[in-house]
């Protein structure tokens, strides 16, 4: 796997810090998993967080800090640590995000001649817009940009949106600057793992109908 494309700094290190809401988080670490150079600066990251933690003069402990540490530990072991649960199948040679473990992912749903799309349920946040979509060789989401960010995690094949070839590994991040309308290259379909916040905001009405249908 050739990675042309990863987070920046700015994303790795929000990672890092836990500032990430948990679709983005999740978009991200599905590529984090599988790239090394990424790896390596998540950990210098969370190195150099630590150091600064360090270096800061000490801060007195709330009485309740013990007990309200516990309890968070409690609150995140409770959460059941299970497979994918009834995720479609994936063309041979692609498996699913280590990631994704514990969310379920439902049933490839037709949207579009060519395209297909399923919702990721996330337990720890049942309201994270996290999706997959599924777009056959040749086709195309029509020309939209984004109200808020959106994160996509390319997981087979490979797509080109007017700016860069995007393949499987590569990760993107665009938002209300990017215009754009992503072109499956003709060599096969292409699956992305993708979070968005807000809205995406599609050009024409027979566009705006196919975003309703996929809830957004
Ligand atoms: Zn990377």
């Amino acid at each position: 796997m050739s990675i042309q494309h990863h987070p920046g700094d700015d994303l790795l290190l929000a990672q890092a810090a836990g500032q990430l809401p948990m679709g983005p988080s999740l978009v991200l670490a599905s590529h984090v998993e599988n790239c090394a150079r990424c790896q390596a600066q998540l950990r210098l990251l969370e190195f150099a967080g630590g150091a600064l933690l360090e270096a800061l003069p000490e801060a007195g402990l709330r009485n309740d800090a013990l007990a309200r540490t516990l309890q968070c530990i409690d609150a995140s072991q409770s959460v059941p640590i299970t497979p994918v649960q009834g995720p479609p199948p994936l063309p041979a040679g692609t498996s699913w995000p280590r990631a994704l473990t514990g969310c379920a992912i439902a049933r490839w749903r037709w949207v579009a001649p060519g395209i297909h799309y399923s919702r990721v349920q996330v337990a720890q946040d049942p309201d994270a817009n996290l999706f997959l979509l599924r777009i056959a060789a040749g086709k195309y989401l029509p020309q939209h940009t984004h109200s808020e960010r959106e994160f996509t995690q390319v997981l087979h094949g490979s797509f080109h949106d007017g700016r860069a070839q995007f393949s499987a590994g590569d990760f993107d991040a665009t938002d209300g600057r990017v215009h754009h309308q992503p072109v499956v290259q003709a060599g096969g379909e292409c699956i992305c793992l993708a979070s968005v916040e807000g809205r995406v905001l599609f050009d024409g009405f027979f566009a705006r109908q196919l975003g309703a249908l996929m809830g957004m």
